[in-house]
């Protein structure tokens, strides 16, 4: 069985999101003025039903690969024993585990995170220079994640992906310093355009494209692209002569939504087509589990629901007007 929408995509991605709580206040993510973050472990799913909900995808519809994210998933209290269980699922049907964290714990955490069975790691850092890292993330040690970069590299990640969300007047003037970071460190820097959500401050203004921070990196660098990367988000580059990696993700000036092979579950249960779907969820897991469905009643429901998937999300203007939800409510 496979999750087809009516555009013939097939499905076989799966973000899950663990936890709607996070220690850092991106700007971006989770502006101050939200007020649904850390709403508390009863309204979250819970570990047993994070686990269904791997089990479900992976073992009845085929997903290959599944994505933990928040709010930030290392966090949440017992997700150590919780990847461990993942991994059980992953002998009884292959799967690749990736983890996205903001690295704030994983230095003390990336031997557990490793022997566990994750098979990614993505951390994110929007910023080289410590202050403005606290001007970003409201939160002053930019160190542990720098620790948390080195110990994943150490420990043999490969490659490290490193996500930057670049925004005009923030970071832009680090691009290239991004790109040296990549080649000095033999990581894979993705530059990420930023996205409009609900109350992050997103102005057409201080948008810059995939093209214009890949000028800037070509500035210095040679770049060859890296072809035949089938439903990848991001368009990747080798650096000519150097070690290391960058990557663009052109959500916005340059969607792949002709590819999309993903779909999400929120903290809270929500089921969700697509980042930028708007409105109520139609399809809940924590109900689902809740009113005891089967196993042939959910996919039936998943089926039905996918049919209903949009071809393209709309353009910015209109997504800055849909307010959609932030991404660490979501799951990003
Ligand atoms: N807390 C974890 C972290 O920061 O990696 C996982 C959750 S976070 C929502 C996942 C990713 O979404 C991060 O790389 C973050 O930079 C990205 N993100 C959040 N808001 C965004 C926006 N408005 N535009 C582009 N990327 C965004
Ligand atoms: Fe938290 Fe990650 Fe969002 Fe920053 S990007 S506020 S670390 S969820």
């Amino acid at each position: 069985m496979k999750l087809i929408d009516k555009y013939g995509r097939v499905h076989d991605y799966l973000r899950l999101s663990v936890t709607d709580k996070c220690n850092f206040r991106c700007f971006y993510c989770n502006p101050k003025t939200s007020k649904e973050c850390n709403t508390g472990k009863e309204s979250i799913l819970s570990y047993e039903e994070l686990l269904g909900i791997i089990r479900i995808f992976s073992q009845q519809l085929g997903f290959k690969k599944f994505r933990l994210t928040g709010g930030e998933p290392l966090v949440r209290k017992g997700i150590i024993d919780f990847l461990y269980e993942a991994n059980e699922l992953k002998k009884q049907s292959y799967f690749e585990l990736g983890l996205t964290t903001n690295g704030f714990y994983l230095s003390d955490n990336i031997e557990k995170i490793k022997s566990a069975g994750v098979d990614r790691i993505n951390i994110s850092l929007d910023t080289l220079q410590k202050k403005k890292f606290k001007e970003i993330t409201k939160i002053a040690v930019i160190e542990n994640v720098f620790d948390g970069i080195y110990k994943s590299i150490d420990i043999g990640f490969s490659p490290v992906k490193i996500n930057t969300v670049i925004m005009k007047n923030v970071n832009d003037d680090e691009i290239l310093d991004f790109a040296d970071f990549a080649v000095n460190n033999d990581v894979n820097v993705r530059f990420i355009e930023f996205m409009p959500f609900a109350d992050n401050d997103w102005n057409k203004d201080d948008f810059l494209s995939y093209r214009d921070i890949k000028n800037i990196v070509e500035q210095k660098y040679r770049l060859s692209p890296i072809l035949n990367q089938e439903n990848s988000v991001a368009k990747d580059y080798l650096i000519e002569g150097e070690k290391g990696r960058v990557s663009f993700i052109s959500s916005i000036s340059e969607h792949f939504c002709s590819s999309c092979n993903r779909v999400r579950i929120s903290s809270h249960g929500d089921f969700r087509l697509c980042l930028f779907s708007n409105g109520a969820a139609h399809l809940n897991f924590k109900q689902l589990f809740k009113e005891s469905k089967t196993d042939d009643d959910i996919i039936a429901s998943l089926e039905n629901l996918m049919f209903t998937k949009w071809e393209k999300h709309p353009d910015e203007d209109s997504l800055k007007e849909m307010k959609s939800n932030n991404m660490f409510k979501i799951g990003g």
